[in-house]
Parts: C-alpha cells; structure tokens; sequence
C-alpha cells in the first residue's frame, strides 16, 4: 500500500465518550464508528502520511486483519482517505424539465408596512403598488397544473408585498385552484407570509378552512419588533400585530402556525425573542434570518454582530438538545432544520429549489427564479402566456451547478451548496457568487449541528422521527 493521507473536506467526526458519529459530506451521511474504525481515524488525522507498516505497528495484536481492512477500505470508499487530496466532483445535470411542485403568486408591490430592512427592490405603498389580476393568477395556476406532471401535490404560495392587501384575489384563486387540482387529479396546498396588521376573525376562518401553512412575520417583543417594522408613516406596529397574533392563536387550528424572524442590526437578542414568540406568544415554531443587505446597508449585521448571533444560536440549540435527549419538542426552527437534513440525508448540488420544481410569478405574469427576484434585475425565465423559457432555465441551473472552488472543498457543501442565489446577488449583483462573508458561521453551525445529531441519536434515536412527523404538520 502507498501511504494514504486523511481528506478532511470530506467528514466531521464528534465523539461523545467512548462512542463516535461521522458524517460523510458528500453524502450526508451518518456513522457511528466502531472501536477499530475509531482508533484507524485517529491515527489518519495524527499522521500525514500512513502506510501499510504504521498501521500494523500501530494495532497488531489488537484487532484482527479483518476488522482494519474492512475499517480501511471503507473510509477509502467514502473517499476519508486517499493517496493524495481528492474532491468528489457531482457532474452537473441538464435540467430541462423539472417537475413543478411550487408556484409563488406575487399578489402585489405593496406593503402597508415600511420595514427598514425590506429587500424589495420595488417596494411600494398599497395605493401605488402594481399588483396581479385575477386572470394573470389563473393563467398561473394553469401553468402550475400542467408543469406538475405526476406530481400530485401541488403548492401554492401567496406572497407580496403583503398578500392580505390582496384578500379578495386570494380568495378566488384558491377556488380556481382547488376546481383545477380536482379536475387534473391532484391536491392544492396553500400558504403565505404575513405581517399579520390585517388579520381578521374571517380572514382567519377563510385561511383555517383551506388550512394555509402560516408564517408570520415578527420580530421579538414592542422594542425588539418596532425596531425595524414600522408603517410607512414610522409608527410602531408590535401592538397591532400581538393583538392579531393572539386572535390567530385561539382560533387557527388546521395546521401549526411559525414566527420569522429577521435579524437585523441592533436586534440580536436571539434568546429573548425567542422566549417572547414561543413561550409568551405561542408559536409553534420560531425561525431566524439575518436581513439580506448590501455591504454598506445600516441594517446588515457586522461581524461581530454575526458571532453574537451565532453564539446565540448554540444556546438556542443546546436547549434543543437538552429537550430533545428527553423526547421533548423544542421550537428553534434553525435547530429543527437542521436535524431535518441531517436525518433526512440532505444532499444539495444546488442551494434551494428555485428553479428545479419551484418558481415564483411576478404581478405583470413574469416568470422568476423565486420570489425574492421578482422585479429584480435579473433576467426573467419566460411568462403565464407563453410559459418557461427552457433555454435560459437549463443554462442557469446548469451554471448553478458548477461550483465555486471554495465550495468545492468546504465541509458544509452538502447542506449549503454555495448559499441563497439572492442574498449572493443582493450583495454582489452576481447570483453565482457565494457569499464569503457567512462561510465560517455555516461551516460552524453545520460541525455543532453533527455534534447535536450525534449526542441525541446516541441518547434517544426515536426523537428524530417523532419530531419530524410533528413538524410535516407545519408544511
Ligand atoms: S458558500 Fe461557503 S459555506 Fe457554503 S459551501 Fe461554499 S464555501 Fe462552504
Ligand atoms: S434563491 Fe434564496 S430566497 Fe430564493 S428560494 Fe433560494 S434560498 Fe430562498
């Protein structure tokens, strides 16, 4: 044997006494190490160079041969080792039809709120907003239906703006939809984000009875939420929002309703926010982002604002791991999603769906890549009337697959894959362009996160199905 050198791009490994998880990177993938494999690993990361004869030195008399050739051919299979630095290349696909499962509906430009961190680039009043018609949402729906395929269910997602400016549109397209979907054999799903001011007992009823999946936009407490998300007049909005939360609460039963909560400068107290909308408010689930801002935004977190947050976030999530030890739900929704693609075996060549079985619909009937780049400058992929333009789709998605060499090394690739398309082109106009500034905090929270999947699947393995069946409500 030539001597074989330890890949750490590859794997992360944490150990919790005398037990040890790998995670394979490639695959997402999770072991737990017997004691000869254990021992094997030990000795790749202590050496630089192993041969045939240090490992013999090493363990002879110990474990049988079996034992270390089976170890050993295993890790070389999982590319763990190898004769010299070895990058596992995923050959990008031509996607040139993906099945549809998810069609955003930009109901409107308009917001009645005037958030300081808003990342609408065409943001307006609800008076001066363009918004979708009827027909164009219709023509949307029936794009959706036939680029489904045998998808059989579809969803559909109304976003704006604030799409409850848009109610009475929002409720003839959910019977158009759900007419359609009867007819064509499949099941219409709905959803939306809001800021909540425009709740009412019936809007309420009406979303209950076609059991919307409900976000609602909210920032922690009246200084933490009226911080950032003021009216357009720059009042304050908490009290508003608390009290439609409340009435949401008591009378929403059809599904879990979840609180996002942007992260923006100056409001970073992820504890307490968390406290506020979990525990005083009742949200089933709390979920954060930091704001997508430019590098010289007022509102972007800092570096330094960024570490706070991500110490924070293992607080937040080592809570999670203490209740979850217990067969307790915890409602950090990072925490969750994360658990989720550990145990779900995520492995992305892409960052998200956009493009690849989800688009979003802009209000003159454009088609974008998702929501966040409708009225963007970046190019559009066709529109409802004569459908997705193929051509620039796959060469995008192609493109999308190529990735940077950072990337291509990094030990979060499987669960970050390069990062959100428009927070890289917020930042550099270049949806392509990862971005840098992030990679150290997601690399961190992909290694604690290995940690957190290993202690508890060593403690109580049936959580993960528990709670991830518990969570598929929210959906
Ligand atoms: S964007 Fe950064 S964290 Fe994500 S895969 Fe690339 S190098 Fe890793
Ligand atoms: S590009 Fe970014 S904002 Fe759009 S769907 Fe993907 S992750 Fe979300």
């Amino acid at each position: 044997m030539a001597t074989l050198q330890i890949q750490p791009h590859n794997y992360r490994a944490v150990r919790k006494g005398d037990r040890q998880v790998l995670l394979h990177v490639p695959t997402t993938s999770i072991f737990e190490l017997d004691p000869a494999a254990s021992e094997l690993l030990g000795l790749f990361e202590a050496t630089p160079a192993v041969s045939a004869d240090d490992i013999q030195s090493r363990f002879d008399g110990r474990y049988t041969p079996a034992e270390l050739c089976d170890s050993l051919s295993d890790f070389i299979d999982l590319g763990i080792v190898a004769p010299q630095p070895k990058h596992y290349e995923i050959p990008a696909r031509i996607v040139e039809r993906s099945p549809l499962k998810t069609l955003v509906l930009t109901l409107t430009t308009g917001c009645n709120l005037g958030c300081s961190y808003c990342y609408r680039e065409d943001l307006t009043s609800p008076k001066n907003s363009s918004v979708m018609d009827f027909q164009t949402g219709a023509r949307s729906i029936d794009l959706l239906m036939d680029e489904a395929c045998e998808n059989e269910r579809v969803g559909i997602v109304f976003f704006g703006g604030e799409p409850l400016t848009r109610i009475a549109v929002i409720r003839d397209l959910v019977e158009y939809a759900e007419d359609k979907a009867a007819a064509a054999g499949k099941e219409a799903e709905f959803s939306l984000t809001t800021n909540a001011t425009l709740l009412t007992d019936e809007i309420i009823d009406f979303l209950d009875a076609h059991r919307f999946g409900i976000t609602v936009s909210i920032d922690g407490d009246q200084a933490q939420h009226d911080r950032h998300r003021r009216t357009i007049a720059g009042g304050g909005t908490y009290r508003t929002v608390a009290m439609r939360v409340k009435r949401l609460l008591e009378r929403y039963k059809s599904k879990p309703v979840g609180a996002r909560v942007t992260l923006a400068s100056g409001n970073l107290d992820v504890a307490a926010i968390y406290k506020h909308l979990h525990d005083e408010l009742g949200f089933f689930e709390v979920g954060f982002a930091p704001a997508t801002a430019g590098p010289d935004s007022p509102v972007g977190l800092s570096r330094e604002e960024l570490d706070i947050v991500f110490e924070a976030f293992k607080a937040l999530g080592r809570e999670y791991i203490s209740e979850a030890k217990r067969g307790r739900r915890h409602g950090f929704g990072n925490m969750q999603q994360l658990m989720t693609d550990l145990w779900m075996g995520t492995r992305k060549v892409l960052p998200c769906g956009a493009g690849v079985g989800l688009l979003a619909v802009g209000t003159s009937g454009k088609i974008s890549l998702c929501h966040r780049f409708t009225g963007s400058g970046l190019e559009t992929f066709g529109d409802v009337d004569n459908g997705i333009a193929r051509e620039s789709l796959t060469q995008f998605m192609t493109r999308a697959q190529a990735p940077h060499g950072a990337c291509q090394v990094c030990p979060a690739r499987s669960l970050c894959a390069g990062g959100c398309y428009h927070e890289s082109y917020s930042r550099s106009g270049d949806p392509f362009q990862p971005t840098f500034e992030y990679c150290d905090q997601i690399r961190a929270w992909t290694a604690f996160g290995l940690e957190a999947f290993g202690e508890i699947a060593l403690a109580n393995p049936a959580f993960f199905n528990a709670a991830l069946e518990q969570r598929s409500a929210l959906q």
